[in-house]
């Protein structure tokens, strides 16, 4: 794991295609430290995925100044940008992304197959990420034989497996039940607590309590950014979703 340091100054981003401009992210300025654990919330369009993808690589802005660790991302190239994409973040979407009728281990191993690494070493490290998910039992399972919530913790175990300093999850439980939203925030707890830094993309004001700060934007401005309390999951289950989980496991979160 790196160092990560990510640094925002006046961000500005427009999307052009053909002759319609989209103006969609106005001068945002933010830092997030290493070890933080950010809820990004807004509406529906609010700008909250493209500013993931600035973040992590997967777009360019459009002016403003984007800085990781000091240096500035809109100067480097874009073998720069992919190397960047794949030792420094992962990332882990609501569609979970996953190729169908693959393997667990051969969809956690997918973003180590450009590297020089040797096949047995990228293997032990997916053995690893995926017993750190605790889905060692489905190894050679078939991504479409999981249920949504194996389905996002081997995403989470693919977004692992370069050890990233960062995890960016876009609306990682929108696709979840309850009892399955707060095991996916227990597995995010647990590797921030690691020291990863989280930037989580959510529609359930109810989870940000678990985070560690809140962003709001709205038609592409930041109007808040405050600190969250950083409940443990375990101890505190989102309250919404307590009698939910009571139910459906019998209480043994
Ligand atoms: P959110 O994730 O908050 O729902 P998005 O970042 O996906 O918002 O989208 C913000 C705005 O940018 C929306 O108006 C959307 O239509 C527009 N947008 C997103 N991607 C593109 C694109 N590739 N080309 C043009 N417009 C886009
Ligand atoms: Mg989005």
């Amino acid at each position: 794991m790196a160092d990560c340091l990510i640094e925002a100054k006046n961000l500005y981003k427009q999307y052009e295609n053909d002759e319609v401009v989209t103006k969609v992210l106005f001068d945002l300025n933010f830092k997030v430290e290493c070890g933080d654990f950010l809820a990004l919330m807004g509406p529906s369009g609010s700008g909250k995925s493209t500013l993931m993808h600035i973040l992590g690589f997967l777009d360019r802005l459009t002016t403003g100044e984007y800085l990781f660790n000091g240096k500035s991302v809109h100067s480097m190239n874009d073998d720069e940008l992919a190397r960047m994409r794949r030792e420094e973040v992962g990332f882990v979407f609501q569609a979970f992304n996953l190729l169908a009728k693959t393997s667990v281990l051969d969809n956690v191993l997918l973003p180590t197959m450009y590297t020089d690494i040797p096949y047995a070493e990228r293997e032990k490290r997916a053995k690893k990420v995926i017993e750190q998910v605790g889905l060692s039992h489905r190894l050679d399972h078939l991504s479409n034989q999981l249920s949504g919530g194996e389905k996002q913790r081997v995403s989470i175990a693919r977004a692992m497996i370069n050890d990233p300093s960062i995890i960016f999850a876009d609306e990682p439980t929108g696709n979840l039940d309850s009892k399955t939203t707060i095991q996916i925030l227990k597995l995010l707890q647990d590797l921030n607590k690691e020291g990863r830094t989280i930037i989580m993309v959510t529609h359930e004001p109810e989870l940000t309590p678990y985070t560690k700060r809140i962003l709001n934007l709205l038609d592409g401005r930041l109007i808040k950014d405050r600190p969250a309390p950083f409940k443990d999951v375990i101890k505190e289950p989102p309250e919404a979703y307590t009698q939910n989980a009571s139910r459906i496991n019998g209480g043994d979160l």
